[in-house]
């Protein structure tokens, strides 16, 4: 029998603002959409902890059960600078500014979003369909909306006209905005663009001459906007109406708003039952954003090499640390809290590797069905990983009094046990195998660090040419050593 028959999921819908029992529109089978990256830099880790989030929804989902048909898009064409219908478009402007095709941009940045969500060891979707691969089914869609009335041409560029839609649907619903508001609080001035109303989006941009990413239409050579791609490829391989649409808060206002209008407009269907959005990472208490210059990359943390690190981390245990806070939370990157997930990743990963030659007796002193139970009831409850994280850690307690004698279990409950620990940890947590490089890169940190306290031992003595010999026969072996003013820090 499949497990989702007696687990009761309950996730937050965004939509509804509250807790909602999950069901699927069809029984067994779920359709998730989500945003996916808009691939003109490197994805930074503010990037990843939203994909890493729905990676535990999608690994969950198909733990209990659920054929689960995951679609995430590619944004490689129609992604202005400001969010907006304004600016260049970012991939062009990387293009123009690396001097290279912007398909050479794309494919640099997705081949290196791949090898980040590998090396996280998150799943593929189950389809990763592209906006320049779609331009015929989004003119399709713009000419419905147009058709129905919800839009209009002006100088070669199609736009969604709000006031008209929110006349018999409702504008705002999601992000709980209302359009009154909006407009009283606009500041476009009129006149500006071929808009009738500031808040109206573009579906279709004529192209200025100088921009190189086009495309014929019926009404210019141009592009999409950039919601239309989600609506178009959602409704292509989930169809009108379907489970879960997922993304990172901040589409919320507008991507997500436009997409339902969008939908609404063309096919007269509000296209999902539940919305998720996934919370940021922040550094320095900021948003990490592109942008702003305030991010870091993954590969700056697997190789320690960024001033705000004090070493080195590996993908699992950064993922370890990111699950340790549920995905609705904010959650704030510092070296220290990595540190402190690293040690408890390594306790917790010591605990469960006695568990093959863990002693057994007549009876079990933990209710192991009953633990097993919680962890479900952690991950029911809307995907709560840090309380399930609490639960594995109870595990490893209980593990280490049964190694110790203070503490009993049976054969069958231990079996139990390990097959839990084994779907928890690594089928749905999606942590690695115990893999050697794991263990390596923590003896690793170890080695360097003696190193650096008999170099500072030796720069207290006055004994530079021991000092310099230390440093520069470890940058000779590619670790660099970084001075700063709260000690020496490494990378690789
Ligand atoms: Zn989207």
């Amino acid at each position: 029998m499949k497990l989702f028959k007696n687990q009761k999921l309950t996730l937050y819908n965004s939509f509804s603002k509250k807790k909602e029992i999950f069901t699927p529109i069809h029984d067994g089978f779920i359709g998730m959409y989500v945003c996916g990256p808009t691939v003109y830099s490197n994805v930074h880790l503010g990037n990843c902890r939203t994909f890493l989030s729905f990676d535990l929804v999608f690994r969950y989902l198909k733990h209990l059960g659920y054929k689960v048909r995951y679609v995430r898009n590619i944004t490689d064409a129609g992604h202005l600078e400001n969010d907006a219908d304004s600016g260049e478009d970012r991939i062009a402007k990387k293009a123009r500014s690396e001097k290279i095709e912007p398909m050479e941009v794309v494919q640099n940045y997705t081949i290196d979003f791949h090898q980040t969500m590998e090396k996280f060891n998150a799943l593929p979707p189950s389809i990763e369909p592209t906006a320049t691969g779609h331009i015929i089914e989004q003119i399709g869609i713009i000419q419905e909306i147009l058709k129905n009335g919800f839009a209009y041409e002006k100088n070669g560029s199609v736009y969604f006209d709000v006031l008209k839609f929110n006349e018999t649907h409702h504008y705002g619903k999601l992000s709980g905005r209302n359009l009154e508001d909006m407009i009283a609080n606009s500041r476009e001035l009129e006149g500006q663009s071929d808009k009738k109303n500031p808040q109206d989006f573009a579906l279709w941009k004529k192209a200025e001459p100088k921009h190189i990413m086009r495309w014929p239409s019926p009404w210019s050579d141009g592009f999409p906007g950039w919601h239309l791609e989600c609506t178009a490829m959602s409704t292509k391989y989930l169809g009108e109406h379907f489970d879960i649409h997922g993304g990172g808060m901040d589409l919320k206002f507008p991507h997500h708003e436009c997409e339902i209008a969008q939908s609404e407009a063309f096919c007269n269907q509000n296209p999902v039952n539940y919305w998720m959005h996934a919370n940021m990472l922040t550094l320095n208490g900021q948003k990490m954003a592109k942008s702003t210059g305030n991010n870091i990359l993954p590969n700056e943390l697997f190789t320690g090499d960024n001033t705000i690190l004090s070493k080195p981390f590996s993908p699992t245990v950064t993922k370890f640390f990111m699950y340790q806070a549920h995905y609705r939370s904010i959650l704030d990157f510092s070296s220290d809290a990595l540190e402190a997930a690293e040690k408890g990743y390594n306790r917790m990963k010591e605990a469960f590797k006695n568990l093959n030659t863990l002693p057994t007796g007549k009876d079990s002193t933990m209710d192991i069905s009953a633990w097993k139970q919680s962890c479900y009831d952690a991950m029911n409850d809307d995907f709560n990983s840090p309380i399930l994280i609490a639960q594995l850690f109870e595990a490893a307690k209980f593990i280490n009094s049964v190694k110790d004698g203070k503490a009993s279990i049976t054969p069958s409950d231990l079996e139990i046990l390990k097959t839990a620990i084994h779907s928890f940890v690594f089928e749905v947590l999606g942590l690695q195998e115990e893999s050697i490089s794991d263990t390596n890169s923590t003896k690793l940190s170890d080695t360097v660090a003696l190193l650096i306290n008999l170099r500072k031992e030796a720069r207290e003595n006055k004994d530079f040419a021991t000092s310099d010999k230390i440093r520069d026969e470890l940058t000779a072996i590619g670790i660099q050593l970084k001075d700063g003013k709260d000690g020496t820090t490494f990378s690789l």
